[in-house]
């Protein structure tokens, strides 16, 4: 019997789990034990019912395009329970100048793919527009890792970093794109540029291919679960039969006599392997005796802190919203707030029809810098900075505030080739797997796949 522990009981440490319980249902002789150091598991996916809202305090929903969450819903018989975004109604704004302005139609993150809407979008001065149309004619580039600010700068100006760039990756990563690595984040434009130079023709040949090709039936961009998040990791744990601890935080992991000894707290286990699917500075942590040369990568890889708000309304501010999926506030514009969602247009589901539900997101240096406030005193800043963005004076019929620190990682340049160190330095270490946000995806579909593969490669032993 193979034992193996796994120690984070987030998504990445469920997902390995659940994988195990997969190989032993299927005859592979296999036990693990799970170590949580909270009360509770599932990590950031933590979901409250407020009022008749459905309110997410950590991941709202995943990409649909990655398979890994939609494929393990449906293992878990949650298949009826996936709804996707209301992509029919999907509008978001940037805020620009104090004003609030829709994205134009046809911009792939930021390339254009539609000449008219961006040219007529008041989004963009004409400098940046005329940056646009001289993007088209750039020669090829195989340049080394950069930042994505440098990438979109290079592209298409400073601009385009300001209002696009920079507040969609603050949105996903939480950090700034000048600090995020082009290869390890945006991948896909890192190829576009390699095989095309311009963004703006690689763009425009990849929908050729897709209009010649076979019709596929449009897939929603974001998907859910109707009960929310922390529904997934209730599912996942209903259906482990392995032990599981919580108030477990793992002090130290060390190799012995072939297997790896696991102490928490007054008690120490020995088992053929273990899965470590913590956050990185934990995992340098525990990692330090036994692989300094590890652990000081794993430390390398910084983390960013977010505070998510969540607001419910009555009907009257339900109907005085602009319509779409919420607004992005670039850093220039002096605002704390980083985002918000209009969670009833995006998930109707998610609030009865005489309610509006709003999530608020503050990332980075700004989550840090009100860290230390109370919750009331967040509220106020989110609702002095809503009624200056929206005109919204009206008080919440709830608000909640929920706080994340050090939870996103921040794929800083050279990312992928720390990964290939931390890689080979894990093959020194038989019997170690890593899994979770710090390695090749920060989004719930990555890190089930990693703590799917680090269940993989364990139980081949
Ligand atoms: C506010 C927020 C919004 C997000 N929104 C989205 C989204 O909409 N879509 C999306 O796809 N992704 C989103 N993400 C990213 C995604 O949710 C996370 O990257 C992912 O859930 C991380 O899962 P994990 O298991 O790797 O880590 P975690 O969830 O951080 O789990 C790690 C676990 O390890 C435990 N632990 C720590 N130290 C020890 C120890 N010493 N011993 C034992 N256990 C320990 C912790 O208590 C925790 O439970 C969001 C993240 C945040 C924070």
């Amino acid at each position: 019997m193979t034992r193996i522990a796994i120690i984070g009981g987030g998504i990445s440490g469920l997902a390995a789990a659940f994988a195990l319980e997969e190989h032993r249902r299927a005859g592979v002789e296999v036990n693990y034990t799970l170590y949580e150091s909270a009360p509770r598991l599932g990590g950031v996916l933590r979901t409250e019912h407020i009022d008749g809202c459905l309110v997410e305090a950590g991941p709202d929903s995943f990409i649909t395009e990655k398979p890994w969450a939609t494929d393990l819903c449906r293992s878990l018989g949650l298949g009826d329970e996936l709804i996707g975004s209301s992509d029919a109604d999907r509008k978001t704004y940037i805020l620009t100048r104090g004003r609030l302005v829709e994205m134009p139609d046809g911009l792939m993150f930021m390339v254009p793919t539609k000449i008219m809407p961006t040219v007529l979008s008041p989004l963009f001065s004409w400098k940046t527009k005329l940056r646009m149309a001289k993007e088209l004619f750039l020669p090829r580039n195989h340049g080394p890792d950069e930042s994505v600010a440098s990438f979109v700068e290079r592209h298409y100006g400073r601009e385009m970093v300001d209002r696009l760039a920079d507040p969609l990756l603050s949105g996903i990563y939480g950090g700034e794109a000048a600090n995020l690595s082009l290869r390890a984040v945006l991948p896909r434009f890192h190829d576009m540029e390699d095989s095309h130079g311009s963004l703006g023709r690689a763009m425009l040949a990849a929908r050729r291919k897709v209009s010649a090709g076979p019709k596929k039936p449009a897939i929603p961009i974001f998907t859910t679960l109707k009960n929310g998040m922390q529904h997934l990791a209730e599912t996942l744990v209903s259906r482990l039969t392995g032990t599981l601890l919580t108030n477990a935080p793992v002090q130290a992991l060390q190799p012995q006599a072939g297997d790896w000894l696991v102490s928490a707290g007054m008690h120490s286990d020995c088992f053929d392997a273990v899965i470590v699917a913590l956050p990185a500075p934990v995992a340098a942590q525990i990692l330090r005796p036994t692989g300094p040369e590890l652990s000081g990568e794993l430390a390398a890889v910084q983390y960013g802190s977010s505070i998510t708000v969540g607001l419910g309304y009555d009907r009257d501010v339900r109907q005085s919203l602009p319509p779409g999926f919420g607004f992005l506030v670039p850093r220039s514009e002096g605002k704390r707030l980083l985002a918000a969602t209009f969670v009833h247009n995006k998930f109707p589901h998610r609030a009865p029809e005489d309610r509006a539900l709003l999530r608020c997101f503050f990332a980075g240096g700004n989550a840090e810098n009100i860290w230390h406030l109370s919750d009331d005193e967040i509220v106020g800043i989110v609702r002095t900075e809503l009624q200056q963005i929206l005109g919204l004076r009206s008080a919440p019929l709830f608000a909640r505030v929920y706080k994340w620190k050090s939870a996103m990682a921040q794929y800083g340049v050279g990312h992928l080739d720390r990964l290939d160190r931390i890689e080979r330095l894990c093959q020194q270490l038989p019997g170690l797997a890593l899994a979770g946000n710090a390695y090749r995806g920060i989004g719930v579909p990555d890190c089930i796949r990693s703590g799917r593969d680090a269940a993989a490669q364990v139980a081949k032993m």
